[in-house]
Formats: structure tokens, sequence, C-alpha cells
């Protein structure tokens, strides 16, 4: 049930890599205060429709938009600085960065500019205690990821983009990671997560888009999408 108007739209998205054709024309709306998912198997394009969509990469083809402005051709920091927040499949935190300093990176290059960020996000990620301190070479993944999604928030974003954030963590990483994403959306926080587990995009997501080979192949609520999936793909 998406209300009101999408803050982040793609219309016909085709990227391709030298020759290879890796997104053939993708269609995708997202809502503010709602979980969009993608899943899909490794190589169905959707670390590069985020690319696109972060300004990272540029399509061959298609536009995308935030609100009503066109951005296709904005560069990565640009977009950050209007409001579109990402992490990395492969995690991009400065290494030789403390956690703090990392996060006040983020809060540096966002949309808004609050005093009050860097703390609140520290605070919201468990990373206000003894790890904020903690170069950010020296952490093992779960306490990574949370510093990049630390980085990610503290600009204030209206969009982000996590690509695969729950990759790496333990089982009690993922139940806060969940937390904190949901309250993300309960405050109007507009989320678009790629993830392979199942059982968190079911937990979180208001929509799937189901992508194959660089297209959108179905698309609806969790317990439809993924009950389709589960006929196709039994679970291990
Ligand atoms: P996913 O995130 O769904 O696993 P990707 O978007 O990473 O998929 O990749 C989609 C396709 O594009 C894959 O076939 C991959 O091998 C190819 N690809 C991704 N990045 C590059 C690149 N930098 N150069 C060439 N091919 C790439
Ligand atoms: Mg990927």
């Amino acid at each position: 049930p998406a209300e009101g108007r999408p803050v982040l739209t793609a219309h016909n998205l085709l990227a391709r890599y030298d020759g290879f054709t890796a997104l053939a024309g993708v269609d995708l709306t997202v809502h503010p205060a709602q979980v969009t998912a993608i899943v899909g198997p490794n190589g169905a394009g959707k670390s590069t429709l985020f690319h696109c969509l972060a300004g990272t990469l540029r399509p061959s083809s298609g536009r995308i938009h935030y609100g009503e402005q066109d951005i296709t051709h904005l560069p990565a920091h640009a977009r950050t600085r209007l409001g579109i927040a990402r992490t990395f499949q492969q995690l991009a935190v400065f290494p030789t960065l403390t956690v703090a300093e990392n996060v006040q990176v983020g809060a540096e290059q966002g949309h808004v500019q609050d005093p009050a960020a860097v703390e609140r996000t520290l605070r919201l990620l468990g990373l206000d205690g003894p790890l904020r301190s903690a170069p950010a070479a020296a952490l093992p993944t779960g306490t990574l990821r949370r510093a990049e999604l630390a980085r990610a928030l503290a600009g204030t974003p209206r969009v982000l983009l996590l690509d695969e954030p729950a990759a790496g963590l333990d089982n009690a990483e993922v139940m806060a990671l969940a937390r904190v994403l949901r309250a993300l959306a309960a405050d109007g926080t507009a989320l678009l997560v790629v993830e392979h587990d199942l059982d968190l995009v079911a937990d979180l997501a208001d929509v799937v888009h189901v992508m194959a080979a660089g297209r959108i192949i179905a698309s609806g609520p969790p317990d439809h999408v993924l009950d389709t999936l589960g006929a196709e793909e039994p679970a291990p």
C-alpha cells in the first residue's frame, strides 16, 4: 500500500558493462515510510540498479527522478546532498578513521547539516561506547556494517539504499538491524534494500521486487511474492 508520491522513481533503466546488458529496462518506485526490497540471484543486476540510483554508474538510457527532479545526470555526491544515502555490498568505510570520524564524514556529506546527528546516529547503532574510538580497519564485519549504516544515516537521508545489509551478520545482529530499519521507516525514511536473507525481507518489506537477468520479473507484498519464489526454488 504505497501512500503519497514516490520519493525516487526509475523509468526504463538500461545499463551495460562493455557489451553486456546488466539492466534491461527497470521501472521502480520507492515511497517514503516504506521498505522496498529487491531479491534475486547473483548476477541479476541488483547492485547495478543501486549504482545507477546512487549515481556511481551512468545508465545507458532511462531516467531517474527524485521527487519531481530529474537526477539522471547528477553525480553521486550531489545525490547524497539531496538526501539519497547508500551503503555498499563491499563495505566502504575509511579504514584509518575511527568509527566516530567515519560517521562525521557521513554527516558532512549529507542532506541535513545537524550538529547532533553524529551522536544520535552513534547511539542508534550502539556505537557510542568504546567502539566510537576504534579504527574502522580493526572491526569485525557486523560492527563494520553498523558503522557504514551510521555513516549513511548521519546525513539524515530521505532515501536509504542498502546493498545486502545483513551479509555476514549473526542472528542477533540481524534482529538488531531489523529493529533499526523498522524505526527508520516508521520515521518516514524510504528504504530500498537488496537482501538475500528472505526471512528478513518477509519481516521488513512492504513491497518486494524479484530481479532476474536485468529485469524485474515479479512484484508484490512479501507473503505473495516470496511464496511464489519458494515454490520455484525450495529452501535448502
Ligand atoms: P547482483 O548484485 O544482482 O548480484 P550485479 O549488478 O552485481 O548483480 O551484476 C549484474 C551483472 O553485471 C553480472 O552478470 C555481473 O557479472 C555483471 N557486472 C557487474 N559489474 C560489472 C563490471 N564492473 N564489469 C563488467 N560486468 C559487470
Ligand atoms: Mg550485488
